[in-house]
């Protein structure tokens, strides 16, 4: 767990304040027990080592592995803050459908979408979840991605979506990722409650959440809060029984229509609102009143082959620590890729390169309440990624490959290119 990177062409340092990056050419970053012990220029970094070890620095230099990283980046671990990761079944056939005209809706009135990934995920046991999980785990470590937030939500009845978060937890215990479990349990109304919501909307509030909040097995409570799924009013009380309970709050809200979803996450002080496709300027003046990150999933929009993506600069205007995911899931949105985020939000919302690599780290972080990740600050884990770039601006301009050259968790080799 101790290791000095060396001649690192751009050492990209995330600053606290807002979009701010150093970048610190013919750099050294030194990490003793997993956390970052000095980092910046070959010089300044030098004598930050011998400030911070005093008399164990000489020792830690003669005794510690040395990385040549010429012509490489080095960059702080990303983080993903949405994401549906452990499900039963891809759905590469509705794919087909879409790319032959059929809209996401149909397909969903057809048997598909969320209620499919709901019966497949419904008759996978705990130990198959947890197989059919850890490929994709391993594949985050390739992208650069070290902390991943995972939603229950394919579950949808009290057995099955405790049996989502227990996968979750198992998952945090045999893989090196962070797993940061959120509840979902207000994903969309099971078949059998179609006609009985309030129903389902009772075993949410008076089963599920108690239980989740009692065993630990969730630190967030989010829903789905859109036409036809579930309203403003339902979302009030469902997220209240939540915020009673301990868990914090997050909303997927405003994707297809506005109906004022922003506007409540930043009411209820929720930590992040995700989507945003439609929010309005209340919606954006209540997330910021609220202290909730904005959380941008603009793969949606590409993979749907939508044209409507989230208005990024209107909210970086007002001073929102805009974040982007990934929303990897089955149906939507099939990418574990921040990097292709970044692409996006460079082509299709403006982000300058320098904000979306803020908002796959720093902001990112915050958005799962992990403030602190996403740097590389003294102090703070070493969660890092070597990449084979000379600048930063590399990343989302080469679209489509992958760079990671290494991945380190807690200052641990987690992935390395053959
Ligand atoms: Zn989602």
């Amino acid at each position: 767990m101790d290791l000095i990177l060396r001649n690192i062409s751009q050492l990209i340092l995330p600053q606290k304040k807002m979009w701010k990056i150093k970048r610190p050419k013919n750099a050294s970053l030194f990490i003793k027990n997993g956390k970052v012990v000095a980092a910046g220029s070959n010089e300044s970094s030098y004598l930050q080592l011998k400030k911070n070890l005093k008399d164990d620095w000489n020792n830690f230099l003669s005794s510690t592995e040395v990385l040549d990283c010429s012509g490489k980046i080095v960059t702080p671990g990303l983080v993903d803050p949405h994401t549906h990761s452990v499900f039963g079944a891809t759905r590469q056939n509705e794919f087909k459908m879409r790319s032959e005209g059929k809209s996401y809706l149909e397909i969903a009135e057809s048997g598909g979408g969320i209620r499919y990934s709901v019966r497949q995920l419904r008759k996978l046991s705990e130990r198959k979840l947890v197989e059919a999980t850890i490929p994709f785990l391993d594949r985050f470590f390739e992208l650069g991605t070290t902390t991943v937030e995972v939603k229950s939500g394919y579950g949808l009845s009290l057995k099955d979506e405790l049996k989502m978060l227990k996968v979750v937890r198992r998952l945090n215990a045999v893989h090196k990722i962070t797993l940061i479990p959120t509840f979902l349990g207000a994903h969309e109304v099971p078949d059998e409650y179609r006609d009985n919501r309030e129903k389902y909307i009772d075993i949410i509030t008076q089963e599920m959440i108690p239980e989740v909040a009692e065993s630990r097995l969730a630190e967030f409570c989010d829903i789905f809060t859109e036409t036809g799924v579930f309203t403003i009013a339902e979302s009030e009380k469902i997220l209240g029984v939540a915020k009673d309970f301990g868990l914090k709050i997050k909303m997927h809200v405003e994707e297809f229509t506005d109906i004022g979803g922003a506007e409540l996450a930043g009411k209820l002080g929720a930590v992040s609102a995700d989507h945003l496709e439609c929010v309005s300027d209340a919606g954006i003046k209540s997330m910021k009143n609220g202290g909730t990150v904005p959380v941008l999933l603009p793969g949606t929009a590409l993979f749907l082959g939508l044209k409507n993506y989230p208005p990024a600069r209107k909210m970086i205007e007002a001073e929102l620590p805009v974040a982007l995911g990934t929303d990897f899931n089955p149906g939507s949105s099939f990418t574990q890729s921040l990097p292709l985020m970044m692409t996006i939000a460079c082509t299709q919302m403006k982000m300058t390169p320098d904000e979306a690599f803020y908002a796959v780290t720093v902001n990112s972080a915050k958005a799962v309440a992990r403030e602190g990740l996403g740097t590389l600050d003294i102090g703070s884990v070493a969660d890092f990624v070597v990449w084979d770039a000379k600048d930063l601006e590399t990343l989302p301009y080469y679209f489509g490959g992958n760079l990671v050259e290494r991945t380190y968790k807690n200052g641990e080799l987690v992935y390395s290119k053959k």
